[in-house]
């Protein structure tokens, strides 16, 4: 498929670095593409950001077909520009489709019109340390039709949003709470597809917790709200005994690839790393026992997010004597070191975005 490039006649002045924030200012142009049964994929092109023009039955309005990916490209001391295995969220993206039912996409060809997009709006890449562009791919459906059905028109975008390092206060624990009346995802649903309806379904429970006080929410599991499965838009490792455990993929919980990175990562570093179901229950039990040496949320946005204290039913546990752990740090320093090529990659994880 050909991608047409269309450049914006009237490009916007650069935001101050300072002063991103996250995912409210955009960059000059954005890449879409159009399906429809029948004929397929068609019309890959790169224009400048827009609104889009949607009909008032348009059906992801109603019914929420909707899938989205989140990445970053990076700026490296030495100017140039990495993505760090965009491959695994063309991968995931396809992934969502096919369990929402959205028709698939050449993964292939996708990449390389996010690779053009990124050059093409290179100049919004912030350099200062922890500033990078995050990369919003999605996918929805257009049907102008109030009937409940899989969609046969559908609408796929890539936006750019340049944003400020996670940290700005510095690299701080955060406190959590353990929500045991409301829940995320069942297994069977959609909770391993990255859509809207799960961030939907954890509005009102995410919104309970900030009321409370607590930064984010671990969600439990569905059925017995016994099994931790993941916090808010990360999911969760422990440290415990030495020995590095995150709940296992069932179905419920979003894979994550700063999830499967730092499984690989330490065990690199020939640390025992072990995918298993974990009660909530065996993680305040360590807690008091001692040996629960660290906890934190892992996903693209934070790269990792040290959690000081996680309360559940009213009971708290310190975390750590909510500081940062060793492991968290060593793995935020490894993992952005490798994006941001100031740390050689043996993994072969980071790609360069050749120059436009
Ligand atoms: C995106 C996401 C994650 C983290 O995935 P990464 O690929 O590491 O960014 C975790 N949980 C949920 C619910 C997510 O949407």
């Amino acid at each position: 498929m050909e991608l047409k490039i269309e450049l914006t006649t009237a490009p916007k002045e650069l935001p101050n670095q300072d002063a991103l924030g996250f995912g409210r200012i955009f960059t000059d142009h954005m890449f879409e593409m159009d399906y429809e049964e029948g004929k397929g994929w068609h019309n890959a092109r790169i224009v400048p950001h827009h609104d889009f023009n949607l009909n008032p039955a348009n059906a992801t309005l109603h019914y929420g077909q909707a899938i989205f990916e989140g990445l970053k490209a990076y700026r490296t001391p030495d100017n140039r520009i990495t993505l760090f295995r965009p491959t695994e969220n063309m991968k995931r993206l396809n992934n969502s489709a096919r369990i929402l039912c959205v028709p698939e996409f050449d993964e292939e060809f996708v990449l390389d019109c996010l690779k053009k997009l990124v050059a093409i709006d290179e100049r919004w890449i912030p350099s200062k340390p922890g500033t990078s562009l995050y990369i919003r791919p999605y996918i929805f459906s257009t049907d102008p039709y109030l009937g409940v059905s899989v969609g046969k028109q559908y609408k796929m975008a890539i936006i750019l949003s340049p944003v400020a390092a996670y940290y700005a206060a510095g690299f701080a624990p955060v406190r959590i709470k353990v929500e045991d009346k409301y829940v995320r995802a069942v297994i069977g649903g959609t909770g391993e597809a990255k859509t809207a309806a799960n961030y939907a379904a954890s509005l009102h429970g995410d919104y309970v917790a900030h009321q409370e006080g607590f930064a984010q929410t671990l969600w439990l599991d569905g059925i017995e709200r016994k099994y931790v499965e993941e916090v808010g838009s990360m999911n969760i490792v422990f440290k415990i005994n030495g020995e590095i455990i995150t709940p296992e993929l069932t179905g419920s919980i979003l894979p994550g690839i700063t999830r499967k990175s730092v499984l690989e990562v330490v065990r690199s570093w020939g640390m025992k790393a072990t995918e298993r179901r974990i009660t909530i229950e065996e993680v305040f039990e360590a807690a008091k026992n001692g040996t629960l040496e660290e906890a934190f949320g892992t996903g693209t946005a934070a790269v990792i997010s040290p959690v000081g204290e996680l309360c559940w039913k009213g009971e708290s546990i310190i975390i750590n004597g909510g500081k940062t752990g060793e492991t968290a740090q060593k793995l935020y320093d490894t993992i952005t070191g490798i994006q941001t090529a100031r740390l050689e990659d043996p993994f072969g994880w980071v790609i360069e975005v050749p120059k436009a």
